[in-house]
């Protein structure tokens, strides 16, 4: 009997020890911004890192099964070409699958993430960040779903003409709709009739509150942090952190350090006007010969500001996105909370990540704060693969 005893806790242990647990689960990030690298750096996924966060070798080192590339178009920029820009950074997501057919596919059902991740290959999937992305046509958002795009983001920072975005409330020159418009309600029905994800951050609360009237199927969150722990608007409250585990959905916790750590966020913003006056000055070199401005290279001048700061600044640690997972999975639920980096899509992460290989880091910390196996597979992908197949399965043909 005491052997037996024995046997079963030595296993229980080994279950319960964070680098296994890493090991075994489906990992699954909801949000990162690289294809803007595969298209404008002409850079390849199996390339080194470089100044970026995510690669396939930083993927396999971390251990993350599933990546959902986020088609983010610049809306300044690309104003007047954003179907145009849509379907060149999806052209980047494509073009990097054919290169690398062995080690990355394309997802488009939870089955599909489950079953690369038993083949051992990387899967990529695809989400538009930013509405504006539709150009107000139905027949584009369909089509972007026939492309594999599996989440809309409904706004990016700007507010488009059918939803608010919480990042311009307080721009007197943006025609805002006091949340959706009739069209915007119309995008998030057939977003539920197509089987797409409908993903509130970055939207204000009043769009927030709209889409929660509106779908029928459970929302996402593809990457947000609590409000109650940093007060951005583009953090969520425990109101609507709670709406959408009702909704069945999921928050998936972003990274950017100034979502996590409030004294962070005051200082980085308290320096914006000294930052935007750097990027203004790099930008215009690039105006000069004509080019577009890399978003690598806006990204180091955040860096290069934080080097010569760093005195004085100080970044927060990686324990603050794992306050922001404890604070969310306490207030919506263990099964409504996940992992949304957004790698690649900001100049600075918490101390302590540099890249995709340090998400067992995450695992390590969170079971140090009490957290077992079993709730761990579901903050690391267990849950998003939930959220996506009751989506699909609320999707209708006629
Ligand atoms: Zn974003």
């Amino acid at each position: 009997m005491q052997a037996v005893a024995n046997t079963a806790l030595l296993h229980w242990l080994v279950m319960q020890d964070p680098a296994q647990v890493h090991l075994e689960a489906t990992i699954i990030d909801t949000h990162a911004d690289t294809p803007q690298r595969f298209v404008d750096e002409d850079w390849d996924f199996s390339g080194n890192l470089s100044h970026g966060m995510l690669n396939l070798d930083t993927a396999r080192k971390g251990n993350l099964a599933a990546e959902f590339f986020a088609i983010w178009v610049e809306p300044t920029q690309w104003r007047g070409r954003y179907a145009h820009r849509t379907l060149a950074l999806i052209d980047g997501v494509y073009e990097q699958l054919r290169r690398h057919p062995r080690e990355m596919r394309l997802g488009l059902t939870a089955e599909d993430i489950v079953s690369a991740r038993q083949d051992g290959v990387f899967c990529a999937l695809l989400g538009i960040e930013g509405g504006h992305s539709i150009e107000n046509d139905l027949g584009l958002l369909r089509m972007y779903h026939r492309l594999g795009i599996r989440y809309l983001t409904l706004t990016w920072a700007n507010t488009n003409e059918w939803a608010d975005s919480s990042g311009d409330l307080d721009d007197t020159s943006i025609q805002h709709h006091g949340g959706l418009t009739d069209f915007g309600r119309e995008v998030v029905r057939e977003m539920n009739r197509l089987g797409m994800m409908v993903d509130v951050s970055h939207v204000s609360d009043a769009t927030f509150w709209d889409v929660m009237q509106t779908t029928h199927a459970p929302v996402l969150a593809s990457h947000s942090c609590a409000r109650a722990l940093t007060n951005s608007a583009r953090n969520l409250t425990d109101e609507q952190m709670r709406a959408i585990a009702t909704s069945d959905g999921a928050v998936m916790v972003n990274f950017y350090p100034a979502f996590v750590d409030e004294r962070w966020r005051r200082e980085w913003k308290a320096c914006e006007p000294e930052r935007d006056a750097l990027r203004a000055a790099v930008e215009a070199k690039y105006r000069e010969r004509g080019e577009p401005v890399p978003y690598s290279v806006q990204m180091q001048v955040d860096r290069d500001f934080y080097a010569q700061r760093s005195g004085e600044m100080k970044l927060p640690g990686l324990d603050a996105v794992i306050d922001h997972i404890d604070y969310v999975a306490k207030v919506a639920g263990i099964d409504h909370v996940g992992l949304g980096s957004d790698f690649d899509g900001f100049s600075l992460l918490p101390e302590g990540i540099r890249s995709a290989a340090d998400l067992p880091k995450i695992t390590a910390a969170l079971m140090e704060r009490g957290y077992t196996a079993e709730q761990m597979k579901k903050i690391l992908g267990g849950n998003l693969l939930r959220v996506m197949a009751a989506v699909q399965a609320e999707a209708r043909t006629e």
